[in-house]
């Protein structure tokens, strides 16, 4: 399918902050998207926690696999919508960069440490890293990434955010959270993926652990539709051992949320009929699931709220993580030597703190822990909680 009119077009980008030439054979987006996938902070991802703390399972997602997911789900609804496939796949590929160690435990507490100099916010921290923090180009610091991809990375910004980024950056990304306008259609299109990959990833990594039972399940509307439809093409799979079910189940509810989305967008933008990318932006928000889908998934994120992140066992494992951040933080203040130098010497203490820490993986913040404090945080929790996941070799 050829590029809509109303989609991001490299060609029509707004450009870097650092003006540079083309490149050879790669359009702006595809050349962000690389940039991107050569950074140091995704690689970091690999050992950053999800839901499940990075060491208590191979099998679990991690940030890494769950950006994956959302490239490819972001990619499929950007092909059924004539969207552009690559912008959606950097700013996929881009958006969980400036997650803590440790998931949300760890933003938590980073925030809780920073609440008397300015706070601390993933979304935010994702910008800066790649507008500032990565450094490997001779001519400018982080990536220097198209107007596009920055745009579609910095998701939320609170109003205060938002002054402070637009003061730096005039008619910038933060622009759009003081004038009330919405980001590209490909930007909207990745937060739906996001929503669509964790909903259903967390079910198979919940199962996986043992925390959620398949007949818990049974009180969503959206699992339960697909897993009768399985049922009834396959009724030998209710006997099988494994969770064959269960993946089937999940592989059509993926199904079904990208062509309701494609569906809904679709009838919201021949509708609307934007004339280019920024007539869409000063739209309502047109990228969305028809209004059955969105409860589904409401209902769907509740639950999973209330029955796996917020389960005695994850409770457990982030109140240990929470206070490996709090610890953490507290020995860089006290001796920020322990740091690089790069980071040792800059003149905002606590925010260069709140980078660095922010900048971890689950096992570097844990043996960096162990080091500063001379105490195992992990080994006492491991030792009190039944182990998480299978102990067989499993698919
Ligand atoms: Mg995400």
């Amino acid at each position: 399918m050829p590029l809509a009119p109303y989609a991001s077009h490299a060609a029509a980008s707004r450009g870097r902050r650092f003006a540079e030439a083309p490149a050879r054979g790669r359009d702006d987006f595809q050349r962000d998207r690389d940039r991107i996938v050569h950074s140091t902070a995704f690689r970091r991802l690999v050992y950053k926690t999800q839901v499940f703390l990075n060491h208590e399972g191979d099998l679990f997602r991690t940030r890494l696999t769950h950006s994956l997911e959302v490239a490819q789900l972001g990619r499929a609804i950007a092909r059924g919508l004539g969207l552009n496939e690559d912008l959606v796949e950097a700013i996929a590929l881009a958006h969980d960069l400036g997650h803590t160690p440790f998931g949300h435990a760890g933003q938590d507490a980073l925030h809780d440490c920073m609440a008397d100099h300015g706070g601390f916010e993933h979304n935010l921290q994702s910008l800066k890293v790649v507008d500032a923090l990565e450094q490997r180009y001779p001519a400018f610091d982080g990536l220097n990434l198209s107007f596009e991809t920055r745009e579609g990375i910095l998701k939320h910004c609170s109003h205060r955010d938002a002054l402070v980024l637009a003061a730096a950056e005039p008619g910038g990304v933060a622009q759009r959270f003081l004038d009330g306008g919405q980001p590209s259609l490909e930007a909207q299109l990745t937060n739906l993926a996001d929503a669509i990959a964790y909903n259903a990833h967390d079910i198979d990594d919940g199962v996986r652990s043992g925390l959620l039972t398949l007949e818990q399940l049974d009180e969503l509307p959206l699992v339960r539709q697909h897993r009768d439809a399985a049922l009834a093409e396959y009724p030998a799979l209710a006997g099988q051992p494994g969770r064959r079910l269960l993946f089937e189940t999940i592989r059509r509810m993926l199904s079904a949320q990208v062509h309701d989305v494609i569906d809904a967008t679709a009838a919201a933008l021949a509708q609307a009929a934007p004339l280019d990318a920024d007539a869409a932006r000063r739209l309502p928000r047109l990228v969305g699931f028809s209004p059955a889908m969105h409860a589904d998934g409401t209902a769907l994120k509740r639950w999973l709220f209330r029955a796996l992140y917020r389960h005695p066992q994850v409770n457990a494992t982030t109140d240990v993580a929470k206070r490996v951040v709090r610890e953490l933080f507290a020995a860089y203040v006290a001796a920020p030597q322990e740091m690089p130098a790069d980071f040792a010497q800059r003149a905002d203490r606590h925010r260069a703190v709140a980078d660095y820490v922010a900048g971890m993986t689950d096992r570097f913040a844990s043996r960096e822990h162990r080091r500063l404090t001379g105490h195992d945080a992990f080994a006492d929790l491991a030792r009190a909680l039944p182990p998480a996941g299978q102990a067989t070799l499993e698919f």
